[in-house]
């Protein structure tokens, strides 16, 4: 098999771990595989330089930002090739640059535009391991580029894209996707497999291990994806199309968000082209609207709710308040202490009564609803903040989550 290994900063977090790191790809190789390894700086690194450039400036260049941060994968990169090297093996160090990944202009947050693996692909001829420094690449102008923080992981899934990998292995210090947040509901089961829509549906669940951009890179790229821990045997979630998972379960897992806020708009002017105007103007301000409910008032005005990210709700509040002035609008009010909790599964696709489920789980509970939008996959319910360990275990436990 050829597999693309990614080591998260934790993982590299000291000498000590960078061995661990090369006694485990070493074994990998031992057992026949042929191995691409992708690195992140060593944890903290990124941070501290980071740091070093804000004790010269506030607002330092993005070309220098991005050379300069590129040099904490290349550290680990060379690192774990010299380790790999002295243990016997044939085993060689790249940058994003060497792997031929061609990024865009924008500097520190570049997106990758292609990767040339002609590079690669002698080397593994060769039979050697290559140990590749995640998060850069190049762009057309030469300069390397970065692909914005975390952005490793998306080195791993295009490199592994690009090579046709059986298999891309994410390492964190988290041993996999679970059912929902262990810390909320210690029954918490991990999941074997999980589908690429159901992983970014329950992006809060995969939060600390896997980025949303890298998911959806690797549905786009069709790369098996597996989370796994660099400190344990343990085996991992695989995260793959929809078609390798035999037997769906009705539902995989919930998640919660408690990064909501939500806006009502009361006594909306009912005209044509309102929604229109409210929420192009929110989206021309990047405010990220996730559910939206209309209502029919009384005397021709509508009331509209909408939820927004909290970090949004000013932005949002902005212009909201701007409609209100010109009285389209007659009055706004905020609501933070909410959140919102969401079912998911795809084998709602296919089964009935999973919202009637979800919607009496709360009744039982107490716990009022306040607003709920549904997809093929997904049934989410947004309620009060104060219930929302209580709806999470609720609901749990109604789709047997622990079994
Ligand atoms: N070192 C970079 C960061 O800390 C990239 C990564 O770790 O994925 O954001
Ligand atoms: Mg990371």
């Amino acid at each position: 098999m050829l597999i693309v290994q990614k080591f998260g900063g934790t993982s590299v977090g000291d000498l000590e771990r960078i061995q661990n790191v090369a006694n485990r790809v070493s074994a990998s190789v031992k057992e026949g595989n042929d191995v691409v390894v992708v690195v992140s700086a060593m944890s903290g690194e990124t941070n501290k330089l980071v740091g070093y450039a804000q004790h010269f400036s506030k607002n330092p260049a993005a070309p220098e930002m991005d050379m300069l941060l590129s040099a904490g994968e290349r550290v680990t990169a060379s690192l774990l090739s010299i380790a790999l090297q002295e243990m016997g093996h044939n085993a060689t160090a790249m940058t994003g640059r060497k792997a031929g990944i061609v990024t865009d202009i924008h500097h520190t947050k570049a997106r990758i535009e292609r990767i040339d693996p002609s590079v690669m692909q002698a080397a593994l001829k060769k039979g050697q391991i290559i140990v590749v420094a995640g998060f850069q690449g190049v762009n057309a102008e030469g300069d390397v580029t970065t692909l914005g923080r975390g952005g490793s992981d998306l080195s791993a899934v295009a490199i592994a894209g690009a090579l046709h990998a059986d298999l891309c292995e994410i390492y964190t210090d988290v041993s996999g996707i679970y059912t929902t947040d262990p810390r909320i509901e210690p029954k918490a089961k991990k999941l074997e497999k999980i589908s690429y829509e159901e992983m970014l549906e329950l992006a809060s669940l995969g939060a600390k291990v896997l980025q949303n951009r890298s998911v959806e890179m690797a549905k786009k790229l069709n790369v098996n994806l597996v989370t796994r821990t660099s400190f344990s045997n343990e085996e991992g979630t695989l995260i793959t199309q929809e078609e390798n998972i035999m037997e769906a379960p009705l539902v995989s897992g919930i998640a919660l968000d408690r990064n909501q806020a939500r806006i009502s708009l009361m006594g909306v002017k009912d005209r044509p082209g309102i929604a229109s105007d409210i929420f192009n103007k929110l989206a021309t301000a990047e405010v990220n609207v996730d559910m939206i409910i209309q209502n029919k008032a009384h005397d021709g005005a509508t009331n509209i709710d909408f939820t927004v990210p909290v970090g949004d709700l000013n932005d949002a509040k902005e212009i909201v308040d701007g409609f209100v002035k010109d009285g389209e609008i007659n009055a706004d009010s905020y609501n933070e202490d909410i959140c919102k909790v969401s079912v998911v599964g795809i084998g709602m696709r296919s089964h009935t009564g999973v919202a009637a489920r979800a919607f009496s789980t709360m009744a039982d509970n107490n716990i009022n609803i306040n607003m709920i939008s549904t997809s093929e996959i997904k049934v989410s319910m947004v309620i009060d903040e104060k219930y929302a360990e209580l709806a999470v275990r609720g609901l749990h436990d109604a789709y047997e989550l622990d079994k």
